[in-house]
């Protein structure tokens, strides 16, 4: 086996790739990975991640993250891990880029939306490829095996095994089935007969989270939902607020929030890395398909970062996530989708995706659709079509 320079023997090489799917001449100064990571930041659905929900609308405010940059900062996190870890950056960087593509406007109200619609247009889940609803995982897979149009010779952007795999991140056992039947490669495979990610999409579900979690803390505050004074029972955040103040102690405001979250970021990053390390070492995995072939995830948190990562989730979840006016936001964002979905089904040629597809159902060509908009389009195409605004 070739050696390459920075790479530990259990990372994703890239002249191991298991490939594209249409293969191609690859090219002459970059590696595979790269590559996918390029195409996937000129793609038409990476654009449109700056104006679709992380968790506040779009339009609540300049300073929230969206979907794009949320994605920068689990890429961010994800290729500083990976660099310590030997692991391959350009992967990370590739799977961290595309791992919301498929994400509807309106964040999470506007996929359970979506998927409610779907599941009520397609009671008969025989018909062949379509009965899975609306799930964003597989929709980002979908973004960049079908969706995406730019080149001559097939659809999609043909991106190697390894991006798509880190990619589908969860599906279930009855789309993995279906999955295998339309797709050989076989990056479903996993959820069927057990089986891990690549090292680097393993990373990038976990700073995924370690993302989320402490962004979510800074939008909250700035929205004046969250209060600092309000997390001292959260454990994880009240521990790097201590140590902000003990080092800094008339440390207040914006700064101290800024600062606590910044010790916490980079306690949890330490703690992945060496939690990780000791979990390569006792394997023993000397390359990515050992590391493929066990049932559990190496990478991950000590059991107590993990357990208090996973309190502050709750917490997030029940001051930020189901915040009444967090929730009456999202309500009538969910309203938004499902009502276009309705619409463009009664009146198909108001929708193109319609019209232009012909190889999948209407309902899924709506869904597609939709999934792709920006916040504001959808906001716009319903009033355009409804003759109401809900967004005034
Ligand atoms: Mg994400």
């Amino acid at each position: 086996m070739r050696n390459f320079p920075g790479l530990a023997p259990y990372a994703a090489h890239p002249y191991a790739s298991r490939g594209r799917r249409f293969p191609e001449p690859e090219a002459p100064t970059r590696s595979v990975f790269q590559r996918d990571r390029d195409r996937i930041i000129h793609s038409t659905a990476f654009r449109r991640l700056v104006y679709k929900t992380q968790v506040f609308l779009n339009h609540e405010g300049d300073l929230f993250r969206t979907r794009l940059t949320h994605s920068l900062e689990v890429a961010q996190l994800g290729r500083s891990i990976a660099r310590t870890l030997g692991l391959n950056e350009d992967l990370v960087e590739a799977i961290a880029l595309a791992h919301d593509l498929g994400h509807t406007p309106f964040g999470h109200a506007g996929q359970d939306a979506l998927n409610a619609s779907m599941r009520a247009a397609q009671p008969d889940k025989a018909v062949a490829g379509d009965d899975w609803g609306f799930e964003h995982n597989l929709q980002s897979l979908r973004v960049v095996d079908e969706l995406e149009e730019r080149y001559p010779l097939f659809d999609g952007l043909n991106l190697t095994f390894e991006t798509r795999e880190g990619i589908l991140k969860h599906c279930s056992r009855s789309n993995a089935e279906r999955l295998i039947g339309t797709d050989p490669s076989g990056v479903a495979r996993r959820f069927v007969e057990g089986g891990s990610p690549s090292l680097e999409a393993q990373l990038c579900n976990l700073a995924d989270e370690i993302a989320y979690n402490a962004h979510d803390i800074d939008d909250g505050v700035r929205s004046g939902l969250l209060t600092i004074d309000g997390m001292n029972d959260v454990p994880l955040f009240d521990r790097y607020r201590r140590q902000a103040l003990d080092a800094h102690p008339t440390l207040k405001g914006r700064r101290l929030l800024f600062e606590s979250i910044r010790l916490m970021l980079s306690d949890q990053v330490y703690d992945v890395i060496d939690c990780t390390r000791q979990h390569l070492e006792t394997s023993g995995v000397a390359s990515i398909d050992e590391v493929r072939a066990l049932r559990k995830p190496l990478v991950g948190f000590t059991p107590d970062m993990a357990a208090q990562s996973h309190a502050l989730k709750q917490f997030l979840f029940r001051n930020l996530y189901r915040h009444p006016q967090v929730m009456e936001t999202t309500e009538r964002a969910a309203r938004v989708v499902s009502e276009l979905f309705t619409l463009y089904l009664e009146r198909p040629s108001e929708c193109p995706a319609i019209v232009a597809q012909s190889s999948v159902s209407p309902a899924r060509a709506v869904a597609d659709y939709i999934a792709g908009m920006t916040d504001r389009f959808a906001i716009r195409e319903h009033q355009r079509l409804s003759g109401r605004n809900l967004f005034p």
